[in-house]
């Protein structure tokens, strides 16, 4: 089988930035440079391709992951089009995941923003190697060398602009490309005098740059000792080369909206940014053993690929995308999925446009494709050829910290409801569904006040259903704060054949989001290794039910390390129960504690409005990381607790008269004032 696309002309990116700095624009540009789109959408129209759910059009931000596909210079470019919005978070962190490489924007004003830290943080831990593209140049304000600045000092990374914009605001009238050695200037704007202007600085940022690369890579700094000239081929392989590496992050410009700067930007992710073979084989597990497996980037090996997204499409039905890390797969062809151990046939697969899409034969190494029919399979699970199974590293999913009880407004609409339920929770797994079987409730839950919203449109939007939701009510938990050991005993003597069940556990508190850990220690086989899933599954079942306040209990390390058997009595039901004997008669006596969910929040303001705005978030427990001013903008960083932002931001615009921003993100768990505890433990009345 022939490839379209030979595997080194591939790259699949995404494009990350803040809400608001151009990404939808920039995507946009691409896709008319491109030639995939014939009219350029207008994200302030509302027509933008990429933004297809009706509800971002009007919120003007992108949600969902739609992937696209696009080709430059005999390169085939996927495009995973990541959330700019981080109460969205799981949606980045997917993207992340099945991406080789990204295009991380910025808005020339603004600079690097609390968001855009907090993205390239995942995009650090998934090892991505990034290129930055400092948009809106054309606006009042925009500083290039401010934004360079900040990816060094904020985001502690080697910036390396490859380019350098020829004046700015209204004024921007050209690029330097210190690479090429040219100068680029606008056809509108281009006035004799700054091709004169350009050369000087060409000359002068030029060797800057050559400077920073022989400092960074050995072979530009011996051909350098050498006294040579460094040729356009030799430094773009040393771009390239610590681009890969992560040990530098060029810097381009330009403003998609007057369309400036995008050429030179599909340039760069072909000259700049990986191919899957420039990635190191992806790591798996071999269900059978245990043992890691490596898979090679080549349709020589056997197939392996991730689900990274589900959707339902109104008119296919259920929509997997799939990324291909090795192997090839036909259309029908059967695969085994890897972690629910099922067979299941592929159905047809496309390349897809956004919502147009393009059916193919076959997926190969490298590609990002959509296909249907897989009804077992959803996000994070592995597909791989039925003879050669493997687990690739699941995706990661933060826990939802918010949930809210949701009723339909006309009863008929009940089960119409609870489908669209599933199918949301199906396709986002930081939204979840929970039927509340003493009250009669549903109740949703997910990553935020906004998160939720969205969803609650969506049912209205996409199925047509109203619904009623309640308050909003914050997903508190419970940690120890001291270790002890516990006895649990289950036997059971009643004639015939008894239960024999006893294990001596010890409970420790874990650290901050670690969750649930749990160690073998039994030596010389006072129990059988073969109960001792069984004494883990009684353990976290035990965790999960709650503490004495009633909500779950997390952070928790659970070592058994005795306890004895019976020949004949001893089942993995009598362990799984003594073990969750031990570990509820444990948590009384381990000093627990509520925890409560914890917001990073960001607000930009102009200065006047600050002290209001300061006052505002001390009556909300809020501390306050850091206050930043740009010009007469303010931005303050700071923790809230969740349970204290309702309502936050309509009265910030009350505060500000509709001028501050702001953005927020859940951090982590903290444990909860005492003061408040009590209050709680007094409404659960389990004081105690
Ligand atoms: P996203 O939220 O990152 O997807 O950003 P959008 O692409 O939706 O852009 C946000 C706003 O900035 C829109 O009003 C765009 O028209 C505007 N915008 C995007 N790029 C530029 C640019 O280069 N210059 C200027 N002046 N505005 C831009």
């Amino acid at each position: 089988m022939s490839r379209t696309f030979p595997l080194e002309k591939i790259r699949n990116i995404g494009i990350i930035a803040h809400i608001d700095a151009g990404k939808t624009t920039v995507t946009e540009m691409i896709l008319h440079h491109t030639g995939r789109t014939y009219r350029v959408g207008s994200v302030d129209e509302g027509t933008a391709v990429m933004d297809w759910m009706d509800q971002e059009k009007e919120r003007g931000i992108t949600i969902t992951a739609a992937a696209t596909t696009c080709q430059w210079r005999e390169h085939r470019i996927n495009i995973i089009d990541t959330p700019g919005h981080v109460d969205f978070t799981a949606e980045v962190e997917r993207s992340l995941r099945v991406l080789d490489g990204g295009v991380v924007i910025f808005d020339g004003v603004a600079g690097v923003e609390a968001q855009s830290e907090a993205v390239w943080r995942q995009a650090d831990k998934y090892h991505v190697p990034r290129i930055c593209f400092v948009n809106k140049m054309d606006r009042v304000g925009a500083n290039f060398q401010h934004t360079v600045d900040m990816i060094n000092e904020r985001l502690h990374s080697k910036a390396l602009p490859v380019q350098i914009p020829l004046g700015s605001e209204k004024d921007f009238r050209g690029i330097i490309d210190l690479v090429e050695n040219r100068v680029i200037s606008f056809p509108d704007n281009g006035e004799s005098h700054s091709l004169e202007e350009g050369q000087s600085l060409l000359a002068k940022h030029r060797q800057t740059l050559v400077t920073s690369l022989a400092e960074l890579d050995e072979e530009v700094m011996l051909l350098y000792l050498e006294g040579e000239e460094l040729t356009v081929t030799q430094i773009k392989a040393a771009i390239r080369r610590l681009t890969i590496s992560r040990r530098a992050v060029p810097v381009l410009c330009g403003s998609a909206l007057r369309d400036k700067g995008i050429e030179l930007l599909l340039d760069a992710i072909v000259d700049y940014l990986p191919s899957p073979l420039d990635m190191p084989p992806v790591s798996a597990t071999d269900p059978a053993t245990g043992q890691t497996v490596l898979r090679q980037a080549s349709d020589d090996e056997p197939f392996t690929a991730l689900a990274f997204k589900t959707v339902f499409d109104p008119f296919m039905g259920r929509l997997v995308y799939l990324r291909v890390y090795s192997g090839v797969a036909r259309a029908g062809a059967q695969v085994l999925n890897c972690s629910t151990n099922k067979k299941e046939r592929l159905g047809k697969l496309y390349l897809m446009h956004a919502n147009r899409r393009e059916e193919i034969d076959y997926a190969d190494t490298g590609s990002i494709v959509a296909t249907v029919g897989l009804k077992m399979t959803s996000t994070g699970d592995t597909l791989c050829e039925p003879t050669r199974p493997v687990l690739l590293e699941t995706i990661r999913f933060a826990e939802p910290v918010l949930s809210m009880a949701v009723e339909p407004k006309s009863k008929v609409d009940q089960d119409k409801l609870d489908d669209a339920l599933a199918k949301l929770a199906m396709e986002d797994p930081t939204f979840k569904v929970h039927h509340d079987k003493e009250t009669g409730q549903t109740l949703i839950s997910g990553m935020g006040e906004l998160h939720l919203e969205v969803l609650l449109e969506r049912i209205f939007r996409e199925y047509g259903i109203r619904v009623n939701a309640g308050r909003p009510q914050v997903a508190y938990k419970e940690t120890i704060t001291v270790p002890v050991e516990s006895e649990g005993r289950f036997i059971r003597q009643s004639g015939g054949r008894g239960q024999y069940g006893h294990v001596w556990l010890r409970i420790e508190p874990a650290e901050r989001g670690s969750g649930f850990e749990f160690k073998d220690e039994i030596r010389g086989g006072v129990i059988p290794k073969g109960f001792v899933p069984a004494i883990e599954a009684g353990a976290k079942a035990a965790l999960q039910i709650g503490g004495p306040a009633g909500y779950p209990v997390i952070d928790v390390k659970v070592t058994v390390y005795d306890g004895s058997f019976h020949e004949v009595d001893s089942s993995d039901v009598a362990f799984r129960m003594a073990a969750f004997m031990a570990v509820r008669d444990a948590l009384d006596r381990a000093k627990p504690v509520i925890l409560e969910p914890i917001m990073e929040v960001e607000i930009s303001t102009p200065s006047e409005f600050l002290g209001e705005i300061i006052g505002d978030l001390n009556s909300r427990r809020a501390r306050i990381e850091g206050i930043e001013s740009h010009g007469d903008v303010c931005a303050v960083r700071c923790l809230v607790p969740l349970a204290e932002t309702f309502g936050f931001a309509g009265d910030l615009r009350s505060l500000s008269q509709g001028r501050a921003s702001h953005t927020m993100c859940f951090h982590r768990y903290e444990e909860l004032p005492q003061d408040l505890a009590d209050q709680i433990g007094t409404r659960v009345g389990k004081t105690k």
